[in-house]
C-alpha cells in the first residue's frame, strides 16, 4: 500500500513535471516559430523596397562573381593578399557597372585549406563588397566551398588556428562547413535572396528561382534560375532528382515559356565542349569571348538537364565558372553556353581578372545582353544573347 502511495505520488509529480515541461517546449516553439514568421515578414517587406525588379528602369544588370577562391592559402602572406585583390576587383566592377544584383557564381572559398574551421567567415569576407554598397545578391556553389579540410593535425596550435604547416606527418582530413550551414550564414543577410532550396534535393543545396519583376506588367519580366552542379562534397552532377524539380518550377513560374530565362550554375555541362572552340585555339564565330587557355572541365554525367533546358524556347543562356582560362559564348541550339570570368586573385591561373555582366533590356523590345568588364577598366567579349 505504502509502496503503491509512493508510486501515485512519484506518477503524479511526474505527470506534472512532464505537463510544465512539455507547455514551456511549446511556448518556446511558439516563439521560434513566431520570430522566424517575423523575420520572413521583415525580409519580405525588404524585398519589396529592395525590388528585385525594372522598378520603372529600361534595364536590369546582373554582376557575376566568378571562383573567388576566399581564404587559400590564408596563413601566408601571399593568400591574404590575393584576397585583398579580389576584394578590389569587385568593389571596382560594383562602382563602374552599378548593378542591380549580383550573382556568385561559386568556389567562393577555397575550403580545402583555410586557415580555420568556419568557411562562412570567408564566405562573408567575399559578399562584403556587395553587402556595403546595397546590392542584392544570390550565390551558388562550387566544389571549393565544402571541400573537405586537408590538413596535417600538427598544423593546428592550441587556439585551434593553424601554426605552420609541419614537413613530415600524414594528413588528416576535417569536415569542412556545410553547404547548409553556408547557405544559411549567406542568406541570414537582408539582401541576400540566397535559398536553400527544398530540403528532398539535400545535399544539393542552391536549388531556387528569382523572378524579375516587370515595369510594365504585373508578374516577372524575366526568371533567373540557380542549380547547384555539385562538387565538394558530392559528385559534380545535376541530378535527375534536380531536373525534375527544374520542370516542376518552371511550368509554375512560366507554364507558357513566354517570360525570358536564364540559368546560373558553377560546372560546366559536358555540352559545353561539344560546343566550345577547340582548347588555346582561336575564338571564332558564332562563339564570342576573350580567352580560351585551357579545355572545359564538364561535370561528371550529364543527367537530362541539358534536354530540359533544350525544350524550353524561353531558356535564353546558361552561365558558370570554374574554368578560370575561358570566357566564351557559345550558341547551343537556341540558347547559349557561357562562362563567367575569373574575378577572384585565388585560384589557379594568372590571366586578367574580370566580370561577366548581363544587361536585361525590358523596354521597347526585350534583349539581353553581356559582355566582359576586365579588372583594367575595359570591356571585351560584347554580345547579344
Ligand atoms: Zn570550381
Amino acid at each position: 500500500m505504502k509502496k503503491m502511495l509512493i508510486v501515485h505520488i512519484i506518477t503524479r509529480e511526474t505527470i506534472l513535471c512532464l505537463l510544465l515541461m512539455t507547455k514551456l517546449m511549446a511556448l518556446a516553439k511558439e516563439v521560434t516559430v513566431e520570430e522566424s514568421r517575423r523575420n520572413e515578414e521583415e525580409k519580405l517587406e525588404q524585398l519589396k523596397t529592395t525590388g528585385i525588379g525594372f522598378n520603372g528602369k529600361p534595364s536590369f544588370k546582373i554582376a557575376m562573381f566568378a571562383d573567388l577562391h576566399f581564404g587559400e592559402n590564408a596563413w601566408d602572406d601571399w593568400g591574404a593578399l590575393q584576397d585583398v585583390e579580389s576584394s578590389i576587383v569587385m568593389s571596382n566592377v560594383l562602382d563602374r557597372e552599378l548593378p542591380d544584383f549580383v550573382v556568385y557564381l561559386g568556389d567562393l572559398v577555397t575550403a580545402n585549406n583555410l586557415p580555420n574551421p568556419n568557411a562562412a567567415q570567408h564566405w562573408q569576407q567575399a559578399l562584403a563588397p556587395t553587402v556595403i554598397r546595397n546590392i542584392p545578391w544570390a550565390s551558388v556553389f562550387g566544389n571549393h566551398d565544402d571541400a573537405p579540410f586537408v590538413w596535417n593535425s600538427t598544423w593546428f596550435g592550441p587556439s585551434g588556428s593553424p601554426i605552420l604547416p609541419a614537413a613530415t606527418g600524414s594528413l588528416n582530413y576535417y569536415q569542412g562547413t556545410t553547404r547548409v550551414d553556408l547557405m544559411a550564414s549567406d542568406s541570414s543577410s537582408q539582401k541576400s535572396l540566397s535559398q536553400a532550396g527544398p530540403q528532398g534535393l539535400w545535399p544539393s543545396v542552391s536549388n531556387f528561382v528569382i523572378p524579375i519583376a516587370s515595369s510594365n506588367a504585373a508578374g516577372a519580366a524575366a526568371i533567373m534560375y540557380f542549380l547547384d552542379s555539385g562538387g565538394g562534397s558530392y559528385p559534380e552532377v545535376i541530378s535527375a532528382s534536380q531536373v525534375s524539380w527544374f520542370e516542376e518550377v518552371s511550368s509554375q513560374h512560366n507554364p507558357t515559356a513566354s517570360i525570358p530565362e536564364i540559368v546560373f550554375w558553377h560546372i560546366p555541362s559536358i555540352a559545353y565542349s561539344a560546343v566550345g572552340p577547340q582548347p588555346l585555339q582561336p575564338i571564332v564565330a558564332p562563339c564570342v569571348g576573350n580567352i580560351n587557355y585551357e579545355a572545359v572541365a564538364p561535370q561528371e554525367a550529364e543527367w537530362g538537364i541539358m534536354n530540359s533546358l533544350a525544350s524550353r524556347s524561353s531558356i535564353k543562356a546558361v552561365f558558370v565558372g570554374h574554368n578560370h582560362g575561358l570566357d566564351w559564348c557559345c550558341p547551343s541550339g537556341s540558347l547559349h553556353l557561357c562562362f563567367a570570368r575569373h574575378t577572384g586573385y585565388g585560384g589557379y591561373g594568372s590571366w586578367i581578372r574580370g566580370t561577366r555582366i548581363v544587361e536585361l533590356v525590358e523596354s521597347p523590345v526585350f534583349q539581353i545582353k553581356t559582355w566582359v568588364t576586365l579588372e583594367d577598366g575595359s570591356v571585351v567579349s560584347s554580345l547579344l544573347l
